[in-house]
C-alpha cells in the first residue's frame, strides 16, 4: 500500500510555526517513503472558517516548498457523506439526541460531590449521560433545533467488541505518544467509556463533528499514516472505535512533539507574531523555518 499522509488545517486563522512543522514533517515523510502528501481543508466550522485563511494556507505551504495533488478535499463539500454515516449509526441505535448545554453538563457533574475532581476527556467534561435514555427514539435522524447528536459509547463498545478482543482495541503509534514511546497502543472499552464518554458526533451548527469527519475523510483519502501533533493523541482513541463502528481501516499514527514558545507554551493561532506569513514578510526563508522547528535542510 502506498504511504499516504495528509495535512489537515482548519482555515480559521493564520498558520504558525507549529503548523509549518507538522506539514513539513508529513511532506518529508511522504518523500522518504515514496509516498503521497495530501492536503485537506477542515472547514466544517462555518462560523469560523474564512476563504482568505484558506487562500493563505495555500500561499504559506507553497512558500514553504510543499506540493500536493489538486483538487484539494474540503470538508464543506462532504456533508452528504457525514449525513450518511450519522444515519447508519442512528439506525443501529448507537446515538442519542442531547439537548444539554455546557451549563447543564457542568451542573450535572458537579452536583454529587462538591469539590471532587471533574473527569475530562479530549472534548472536555465527560458527558454525564443525562439525555442517554433518548436513544430509544428511532425514526429519521433528527437534526432538531437546539440539540446535538451523541454516540452512546457503552453501546458502541458493546457492538464492536468480539469474543476474541475482550473489549480491547489497538492502534500503532510510530511517533512519540504522550509518554515518549511508540508502539502498539492499547485502547480498552473502559478507557473509552470513562475517558471519552458519549462524544458529540454532530454539532447543531455543523451537522457533523471533528471526530466523525476526520475518520471518514482519512478513509476516503486512503490515508495510511496520520501525522499530527501530540495534542490529538487522546482523540485517536475515539477515532479507533469510530473506525471499527463504520468499517473503516485504522491507519498508523505518528503524533509529533509540539512547537512551543520561549515560555514553553503551545503555539496557538492567535499568536500572530509567529504566523508564517509574518516570517515571510520579514524576509525569512523556508530554510530558516526548517531550522527553527528542527527539521533537517
Ligand atoms: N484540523 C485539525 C487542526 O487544525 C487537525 C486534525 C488532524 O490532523 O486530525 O488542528
Amino acid at each position: 500500500m502506498t504511504f499516504t499522509t495528509r495535512f489537515a488545517p482548519s482555515p480559521t486563522g493564520p498558520l504558525h510555526l507549529g503548523h509549518a512543522y507538522s506539514a513539513m514533517l508529513a511532506h518529508d515523510m511522504a518523500l522518504q517513503n515514496n509516498g503521497a502528501f495530501l492536503l485537506r481543508i477542515e472547514d466544517i466550522d462555518r462560523s469560523r472558517a474564512r476563504p482568505e485563511w484558506e487562500q493563505q494556507i495555500y500561499d504559506d505551504l507553497e512558500w514553504l516548498g510543499l506540493s500536493w495533488p489538486t483538487p484539494v478535499m474540503r470538508q464543506s463539500d462532504r456533508v452528504d457523506t457525514y449525513q450518511a454515516a450519522l444515519t447508519s449509526l442512528w439506525d443501529r441505535g448507537l446515538m442519542f439526541r442531547c439537548t444539554c448545554n455546557r451549563k447543564d453538563i457542568a451542573a450535572a457533574v458537579s452536583a454529587p460531590q462538591e469539590g471532587a475532581e471533574i473527569p475530562t476527556g479530549p472534548d472536555g467534561i465527560i458527558y454525564p449521560g443525562t439525555c442517554r435514555a433518548n436513544s430509544n427514539v428511532r425514526g429519521n435522524v433528527p437534526f432538531p433545533e437546539g440539540a446535538v447528536l451523541r454516540l452512546d459509547m457503552a453501546q458502541a463498545c458493546f457492538v464492536v467488541t468480539t469474543h476474541s478482543d475482550h473489549g480491547q482495541h489497538h492502534f500503532t503509534e510510530t511517533g512519540y505518544g504522550p509518554d515518549g514511546q511508540g508502539g502498539k497502543v492499547l485502547v480498552t472499552d473502559q478507557d473509552l467509556i470513562q475517558t471519552a464518554g458519549d462524544i458529540v458526533l454532530a454539532r447543531k451548527d455543523m451537522g457533523t463533528s471533528y471526530h466523525l469527519s476526520v475518520v471518514l475523510d482519512d478513509a476516503a483519502q486512503g490515508i495510511t499514516h496520520v501525522i499530527r501533533g501530540q495534542d490529538l493523541f487522546e482523540a485517536t482513541k475515539i477515532h479507533v472505535i469510530l473506525h471499527r463502528l463504520l468499517g473503516l481501516p485504522t491507519p498508523l499514527y505518528h503524533h509529533h512533539t509540539l512547537i512551543r514558545d520561549d515560555q514553553g507554551k503551545r503555539l496557538a493561532k492567535r499568536d500572530d507574531a509567529r504566523a508564517i506569513s509574518k516570517y515571510r514578510e520579514d524576509g525569512y526563508t523556508p530554510e530558516d523555518i526548517r531550522k527553527m522547528v528542527g527539521l533537517p535542510l
